[in-house]
């Protein structure tokens, strides 16, 4: 065997997953396909500070922190009223993707996770009569030149994103392609009117249906401004956003994007079943992430953790069973499924609000001083408790039976 246990994708799951095994004594390979990893970077890159501490990454350097001081949001409906969720302390901090998937690998290089870059894998299969995974792949330089190799493992696991072709070879389902929404995002510079302190989340159809847009501020005058949208066209529809939309139109009239970003979020398409004989699936790849923000740093990264400390007792145990494997889809809805159900409901229901039904969800925020209940409750990472505390709010109730007309299915 080449290994004990090999991971496909070096993203900020895929390394957490090689640390959480190797600090417990395993031998780990991860191969990824890009030569450099976290580039191109395809995130905003915002992150709780709780949820960096339950990964453990209290202390990141420097260099890979863009703004550390995010104590609030600012939520808008269509028509641009506003409320504002805040801290006395920073929340939040933004970091630059790239930078933070390149930390993480040095920290696992540093207690001997072995990378292999520039490696793209097209296949994986379990020799049941070997009982190891053989892992296929291809040297992404030698352009027509693909000399499939084989790498074997005992165990491993596939952490390598959304839209994960290598979850289709187990006999696991992948995520639907309807649960990917299209996100597009520019670093965009000399914005005005920023308060560093908070992000802006803008709600409507216009622009963003089914999801949001969002201004996250790197200083007093960058920001990254982006959205996701379940329609196509997120290209154009930032472009209205930022050039027509009458509440932030004027404070892009001097901006100039600095650099462009795209990818896939994923909403409501957690995968049931991770694992099976001799591998799990983890991060992107199964869907963890929050469905209220498509957010999967942190809940695919506490996902990673677990699937790291199952693979390496599997190894420790010498048993790569899909029974004894299941232990890791166990442990991760013990920890995380209550938050993720409650988030799926909740993006369930807001996904159906017209803009009308939008307007009068702010308004019931607004006159009933909700936003102080999210105050004293709300948190970035686990929102089951808020959520369920502001769905059981008697104003709220009474807000689902008035917009009840205004739901589009
Ligand atoms: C526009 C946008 C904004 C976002 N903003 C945020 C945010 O602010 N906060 C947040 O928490 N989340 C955010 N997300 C979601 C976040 O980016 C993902 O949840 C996170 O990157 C998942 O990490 P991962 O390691 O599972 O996958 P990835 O980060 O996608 O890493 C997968 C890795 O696998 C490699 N790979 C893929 N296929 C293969 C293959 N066949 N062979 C070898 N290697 C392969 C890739 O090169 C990559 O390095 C955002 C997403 C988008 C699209």
């Amino acid at each position: 065997m080449d290994s004990e246990l090999t991971i496909i994708g070096a993203g900020p799951v895929g390394s957490l997953a090689a640390y959480s095994a190797a600090s417990n004594g395993s031998d780990v390979t991860v191969l990824d396909q890009r030569k450099r990893i976290g580039h191109p970077d395809h995130c905003a890159g915002l992150i709780s500070k709780s949820g960096l501490a339950l990964l453990g990454l209290n202390d990141l350097p420097k260099k890979v922190i863009q703004n550390n001081d995010i104590q609030g949001a600012r939520f808008f409906s269509p028509s641009g009223k506003s409320f504002v969720v805040k801290r006395k302390s920073a929340q939040a901090i933004v970091v630059n993707r790239e930078l933070f998937d390149q930390f993480l690998v040095e920290r696992s290089e540093k207690i001997g996770v072995n990378y292999l870059k520039g490696r793209k894998v097209s296949n994986i299969s379990f020799d049941k009569k070997r009982k190891h995974v053989n892992i296929n792949y291809f040297e992404v330089q030698k352009k027509n030149k693909k000399e499939i190799k084989t790498h074997s493992s005992f165990v491993s696991i596939i952490a390598n994103g959304a839209r994960s072709s290598l979850v289709e070879k187990t006999n696991c389902k992948a995520v639907p392609q309807t649960r990917y929404l299209s996100g597009y995002q520019l670093l965009v510079e000399n914005v005005s009117d920023l308060n560093v302190n908070f992000v802006e989340l803008f709600t409507s159809n216009k622009f963003a249906p089914g999801f949001f847009a969002w201004v996250i501020p790197i200083n007093e005058t960058t920001a990254k401004v982006g959205l996701v949208s379940s329609k196509k066209l997120s290209v154009e529809k930032l472009s209205y956003f930022m050039n027509k939309y009458p509440p932030v139109k004027d404070r892009f009239t001097k901006s100039t994007p600095l650099e462009k970003y795209g990818g896939k979020v994923i909403i409501r398409g957690l995968l049931k079943k991770t694992s099976t004989d001799g591998l799990l699936i983890t991060g992107d790849a199964a869907g963890q992430t929050k469905d209220t923000t498509g957010g999967g740093v942190i809940t695919g990264g506490l996902a990673a953790i677990i699937a790291g400390q199952v693979a390496a007792e599997a190894i420790k145990e010498s048993k790569n069973n899909k029974q004894f494997m299941k232990t890791y889809d166990k442990q991760w809805k013990k920890a995380l499924l209550k938050q993720f159900r409650t988030m799926a409901v909740f993006r369930w229901l807001v996904n159906r609000l017209t803009d009308k039904a939008l307007e009068k969800a702010f308004e019931t925020v607004i006159t009933n001083d909700l936003d102080q209940l999210i105050n004293q409750k709300g948190d970035i990472d686990s929102q089951a408790e808020i959520l369920l505390a502001l769905l059981k709010h008697p104003e709220v109730f009474k807000l689902i039976f008035r917009v009840l007309p205004n739901l589009q299915f």
